[in-house]
């Protein structure tokens, strides 16, 4: 594919870890933080090629598997109502909540529909004015432009049969969650890509500074994530802690500015509960009250909803770096990608979910590099 197959070029990428082998000369834990980047490190098994003083983590960057399971559980309950076309983006659909799924909603009657976009949620509401349509609106810093912009066309139209189901997070306290944590492992960070194409990288500066971490901006393509390695560790070999950009053919500092200015106006930061973590002040967004009657939790009612994970789960563990998924007991037995018993099992992004897809079979069958 043009402009991407250069990024999944073996000899660069061996060429790059020939560079990180020199440099390394003693062990570092690093941690990508995006599921997305999760994926492409077991799929081309990049870890297995890195040098053994380097150690990979996987942080909570998976949007499917961090949105907690009551939020699940409210998504299915309005869903279940008459009247209601509940859309989604697909992988939300077969995420378990307590009880049931969104497929298993649609089998039973209810209108759920997969649709690309909020937007497309919004063209569903103007043509069907005597439903309620809901977009379940998860996701982190990357997704919310365009559903705070699907807000502002529906108040422009005067499209009062729309709300959205709001589950943001974001990934700058998480970092810190894990960092203040007594068990933290992690010495370098690899920041997602796609947020900081949002949000720049601005707020990973002091954060930086403040755990004298190293962070790098990095992609998603091989090349682009041994590039960041690259560049975190020989920050940790000089005893540094910049943030670098290694993604700099989508990212700059500031972000897009734009996007910030509509997602300002429409959202407002709290507290939010992450799958398998538990609450993090201050990581997520909300709409604000000017735009509260847009808020589908409040217009269905559904706020008091309340579930508990399975106590066999350790993916909270898995999520802040502490284990990897072979060291949980349900591993590939009572805990699936077609029976998932917690988050990073739920998602082809999280964790347990790659290592069982691209561990269970040889490693050459799954690679992009070429
Ligand atoms: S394998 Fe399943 S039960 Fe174990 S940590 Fe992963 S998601 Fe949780």
């Amino acid at each position: 594919m043009k402009y991407l197959a250069e990024y999944r070029d073996a000899e660069l990428v061996h060429s790059t870890i020939a560079k990180i082998k020199e440099t390394v000369s003693q062990p570092w834990t690093l941690m990508e933080i995006c599921g997305g980047q999760t994926h492409s490190i077991i799929k081309n098994g990049l870890d297995q090629l890195l040098p053994d003083e380097i150690e990979l983590v996987h942080g909570p960057g998976c949007p499917v598997c961090v949105t907690p399971l009551e939020l699940i559980d409210k998504a299915l309950a309005i869903a279940s109502q008459p009247d209601v076309i509940f859309t989604s983006y697909g992988d939300m659909l077969r995420v378990p909540g307590s009880q049931a799924d969104l497929f298993s909603i649609r089998a039973q009657g209810g209108d759920v529909r997969v649709v690309y976009s909020p937007l497309d949620a919004l063209k569903i509401a103007q043509e069907n004015p005597n439903k309620e349509v809901v977009f379940f609106a998860i996701g982190f810093e990357t997704t919310a432009p365009a559903n705070v912009m699907s807000i502002l066309q529906a108040e422009q139209l005067k499209v009062s049969n729309y709300s959205i189901l709001v589950s943001h997070v974001r990934v700058p306290p998480a970092i810190e969650t894990i960092l203040g944590s007594p068990n933290n492992r992690v010495q370098g960070f690899l920041a997602a890509g796609h947020v900081c194409a949002v949000m720049g990288y601005w707020e990973y500066l002091p954060i930086a500074k403040k755990y004298q971490i190293p962070i790098s901006v990095t992609g998603f393509e091989p090349l682009d994530i041994v590039q960041g390695i690259l560049d975190t560790v020989e920050s940790l070999e000089a005893g540094e802690s910049p943030v670098k950009n290694s993604y700099i053919r989508a990212v700059t500092e500031q972000g897009n500015k734009a996007a910030q200015q509509s997602i300002n106006r429409v959202f407002e930061s709290c507290d939010r509960k992450w799958r398998g973590i538990g609450l993090i002040p201050n990581s997520g967004w909300r709409l604000n009250s000017a735009y509260a009657d847009f808020d589908a939790e409040q217009r269905f009612n559904v706020q008091a909803i309340e579930a508990e994970e399975s106590p066999l789960c350790i993916s909270g563990l898995v999520l802040q770096g502490i284990k990897k998924p072979a060291e949980c007991e349900a591993f590939g037995n009572l805990c699936t990608p077609e029976n998932p018993l917690g988050a990073t099992m739920v998602s082809d992004e999280g964790a347990c979910a790659a290592y069982y897809r691209y561990r269970n079979q040889p490693a050459e069958n799954a690679r992009d590099i070429k």
